[in-house]
């Protein structure tokens, strides 16, 4: 029988959550619960929500719900307010410490780019200490702070929000995390922070299979001429994976590439392969520098 996750969106109905800069908890948690169950039924697992819609479920009856449909894994969404407006970042709480809430932190963190409040245990979470099996509660950002009330309003960091505890839930249980082609292009397209030769800039990228993919364009800017076969350029098959030739410092070398959207996406690992630029990544930031 296949895996069961229950989702949560926190608050709902008379219980708006944390309210501020124009949004409130409870609508920015059914949107990503929403969403997230469908990325999940998309990767093979059964869904149960807690709630669909703008209702009031209290907290006693969510457990109730996970517990008496044996669900595998609880998750709940929610977002995080404090009275200090600078406080921001994303958080993980669970019962007690475990694997799968340091799979979700660390996917969160990779793929969000906010500041990793790490793991807490909250024994004194209903949700958590009333559910049966394991259980997170995300705090995925602060709607009390400026800059990640905003995050919080775009649908491409609610979609990275729900890919990246996706790809955790896939990790838990070892199953490869599918992306999926005919999802439309906001699905995984993002903006990157990326260190440039010391300078910070942000990119227009996509992220597919857990790597951060960047448009030639990008490859351009790093001082890199790009260029395509003449044959294969006619060719456009959405998310086709095919190689293309780059020309680093006049010499040609070849990386595979996904064509998308009318661009043609390189990891940026493949180009540090071929040995033309050095990349790290560290607190969700891409740091690349030629060589
Ligand atoms: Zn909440």
């Amino acid at each position: 029988m296949g895996k069961i996750i229950c989702i949560d969106a926190g608050h709902g109905g008379t219980d708006s959550g944390a309210v501020g800069n124009g949004i409130k908890e409870k609508d920015i948690t059914l949107k990503t619960a929403l969403k997230a169950g469908e990325v999940l039924k998309k990767q093979g697992f059964d869904i149960v929500f807690t709630r669909v819609s703008d209702n009031y479920i209290n907290l006693g009856e969510r457990c109730r719900i996970a517990n008496s449909k044996n669900a595998d894994l609880f998750i709940s969404f929610h977002v995080n307010s404090a009275g200090n407006s600078q406080a921001s970042g994303t958080e993980t709480l669970c019962f007690e410490k475990n694997y799968f809430a340091e799979l979700v932190q660390k996917s969160l963190i990779d793929n969000l780019g906010t500041k990793n409040r790490g793991i807490k245990e909250r024994k004194d979470l209903a949700v958590l200490n009333g559910t049966r099996m394991n259980a997170v509660l995300i705090e995925m950002a602060f709607i009390s702070n400026f800059d990640d009330a905003k995050l919080l309003k775009s649908d491409l960091f609610i979609d990275d929000c729900v890919v990246s505890v996706a790809m955790a839930v896939c990790g838990y249980f070892g199953i490869k995390y599918k992306s999926d082609g005919e999802k439309g292009d906001s699905e995984m397209k993002k903006s990157i922070n990326v260190i440039l030769n010391g300078r910070k800039e942000t990119v227009d990228g996509y992220f597919a299979d857990g790597k951060n993919l960047f448009t030639t364009d990008f490859l351009r800017r790093l001082g890199f001429s790009v260029e395509y076969d003449e044959n294969t350029k006619e060719v456009i098959v959405d998310n086709e994976v095919k190689n293309i030739e780059v020309i680093a410092d006049g010499k040609k070398e070849t990386v595979e590439a996904v064509f998308k959207n009318n661009f043609n996406y390189v990891s940026l690992r493949a180009l540090e392969r071929i040995g033309i630029i050095k990349v790290d990544y560290k607190d969700g930031v891409v740091y690349v520098n030629s060589i």
